[in-house]
């Protein structure tokens, strides 16, 4: 509700509404273009502005949290301790990617958490 307060009254009403007017003012009045063209222009400007106003406003909304994509697989050894079970590994991270390894390497659960400090350490967000 507070979201929708804003934007309607912040960002429409105050921002394009005042912008509008005042730019449908000065296209139409100022500088004599007819209406329609004049809107068109109008709206042509505000939305160039509000292209970057509007990318800031979403981009608080829509930003995904990255995930970090997990294997697991039954019967597989560690790469590290060498013991037979259930391994994991990371296959997708913000930045880094393993999808296409062709060697994936396993860890059990106690050298995974190993792993990940490791992998935080060079800075990969996982
Ligand atoms: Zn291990």
């Amino acid at each position: 509700m507070k979201s929708w307060f804003i934007y309607v009254f912040g960002r429409w009403i105050l921002l394009s509404g005042i912008a509008g007017a005042l730019m449908q003012y000065l296209l139409s009045d100022m500088l004599k273009i007819h209406t329609i063209p004049a809107f068109l222009l109008n709206q042509f400007i505000l939305a160039n502005v509000f292209w970057f106003i509007d990318k800031a406003i979403f981009r608080g909304y829509f930003s995904i949290p990255h995930i970090t994509l997990w294997q697991i697989e039954k019967n597989v050894k560690c790469a590290d301790c060498g013991v037979i079970g259930e391994g994991y590994r990371v296959v997708k991270a913000k930045n880094y990617d393993r999808l296409n390894d062709p060697e994936p390497e396993f860890r059990c659960s106690t050298c995974r958490e190993r792993k990940l400090e490791e992998l935080r350490k060079r800075g990969i967000e996982v």
